[in-house]
């Protein structure tokens, strides 16, 4: 009966139990690289930056439309310094399909407003707007740390980072005492802490002088010191607030990553690592790190701007081929973050369906919400594909889905990619606690994500 049992029954298997101690090894190499990644990378404009340097330094140069493409170049195309593609040109021509791996580099924050700042009763706030689905009670009595540009009237970009470094100040969000939150604590946890109640505070000396808001004019005195800006140009600047959390290990047993931003920059460093890793593919690679995601993929540097088309249609004329019939041969892994089981909240998951901590690269066939509502849904067909490919290359990996059917859902760029009909599937690591402002991972699902990618690219 126990043979016939192995013979015909499915059974997710802990990835531990899968690995030997040289890949142990190599596993924990490959997230002290993305620990420093993520630590340095608190934007999409900084995730872009980090990314171009490391392709840089593995030999990728810019690309140039119209450049002639030989196979084996590594190429990048910079779009706004917000969002990033990189190619590795393959043996086979486009017209054989491009293998393309998406994430996306924006993360949940608080972004300034145009018209941030305030004095009230001898106090200086930043006003915020949120970015992204957030749970607005984690994010006040927590360190935030302020980065971005401020682009002035002449077109010069200022970049701000103010509290990254060890030393510099740093900003809070204040929350009611619990001795004078009889009325706060009768609200929902949705209600408790309101959207326009976001505000950093961010200065309370006064300026040794009279008249009023001589507080404001203290900490605006400071800004000018520092960045040579005046009030005005906060009109066109792009300031966010995030969370100034080191990202560390996490257990006695050191096999969990905690961090701001795993969402999804997990992914984003899992397809970066492996396309500078792949040489003389033999279809051409194609690594996509998106922004706006967050919000719906809208936008110039979001997935479903022409960017992206517009890069690729250039690489196919290169080779005299019709983008649409390099599309219809591609395959796209939507390297996005996916829900872990957590044992804490059982009740919202299902547990034979849901990725867990440990098991590997969770690949979702579909993501969506109710009845499958808003999700490209890969075909048994893809799913097949990779079980071929993952299980030949040693990957670890899991089916995995969002919790229980009716409890929420959520999207990626998977349907904006099939949307242009090239076969895509979701595929990445499972977060517990995500989109706040300190997620976890595991180390194994993270090593196993770039390993299930670089599999991907070097598939003939
Ligand atoms: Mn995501
Ligand atoms: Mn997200």
């Amino acid at each position: 009966m126990d043979d016939l049992r192995k013979q015909l029954f499915y059974e997710k298997k802990n990835g531990y139990d899968l690995i030997g101690t040289d890949e142990h090894v190599t596993a924990e190499n490959y997230c002290r690289g993305y620990m420093a990644y993520l630590n340095a990378s608190r934007t999409e404009r900084e995730a872009v930056a980090n990314a171009i340097a490391l392709a840089r330094a593995c030999g990728f140069t810019e690309y140039r439309p119209g450049m002639a493409l030989e196979p084996g170049m590594k190429l990048y195309f910079n779009n706004r310094g917000k969002a990033l593609m990189l190619a590795v040109i393959g043996q086979k021509s486009l017209a054989e399909g491009a293998v393309i791996a998406g994430a996306h580099v924006d993360a949940p924050r608080l972004d300034l407003k145009q018209i941030p700042m305030y004095e009230t009763d001898e106090l200086c706030y930043f006003r915020t707007h949120y970015y992204g689905g957030i749970k607005k009670y984690q994010w006040v009595t927590i360190p935030l740390e302020l980065h971005g540009v401020v682009v002035l009237k002449s077109g010069e970009t200022v970049d701000v980072c103010i509290g990254r470094e060890p030393g510099e100040p740093r900003f809070v969000i204040t929350d009611l005492l619990p001795h004078l939150a009889k009325d706060q604590l009768k609200k929902t946890m949705s209600e408790g802490i309101t959207a326009e109640a976001l505000n950093l505070i961010i200065g309370s000396a006064p300026y040794a002088d009279e008249g009023k808001d001589r507080v404001k004019l203290a900490v605006m005195s400071v800004l000018n010191d520092m960045y040579g800006i005046t009030e005005e140009d906060f009109l066109s600047a792009e300031l966010v607030a995030v969370p100034a959390f080191d990202v560390c290990e996490i257990g006695l047993d050191r096999s969990m990553i905690g961090g701001y931003g795993h969402d999804d920059r997990v992914c984003a460093y899992a397809e970066l690592r492996a396309i500078l890793d792949v040489e003389n593919p033999a279809r051409t690679c194609v690594c996509i790190l998106a922004d706006k995601e967050e919000t719906g993929s809208d936008g110039v540097s979001g997935m479903q701007s022409s960017a992206f088309d517009t890069f690729m249609e250039d690489l196919c004329a290169s080779q005299h081929v019709e983008l649409r019939r390099c599309y219809e041969k591609s395959f796209c892994l939507s390297a996005d973050v996916t829900a872990a089981y957590d044992p804490l909240y059982p009740e919202v998951s299902e547990k034979s369906n849901d990725a867990r901590f440990n098991y590997g690269m969770g690949i979702c066939k579909f993501t969506g919400a109710r009845g499958k509502a808003g999700t490209s849904d890969a075909s048994a067909e893809v799913v097949a594909y990779l079980r071929r490919v993952f299980d030949k290359a040693g990957v670890v990996w899991q089916l995995a889905a969002m919790g229980k059917v009716d409890q929420g859902g959520g999207g990626t760029i998977a349907k904006y990619m099939a949307n242009r009909n090239i076969d895509t599937i979701d595929a990445g690591v499972p977060v517990l606690s995500m989109h706040a402002p300190f997620e976890l991972v595991a180390k194994l699902d993270c090593y196993m994500t770039y390993k299930g990618v670089l599999a991907v690219y070097n598939d003939d």
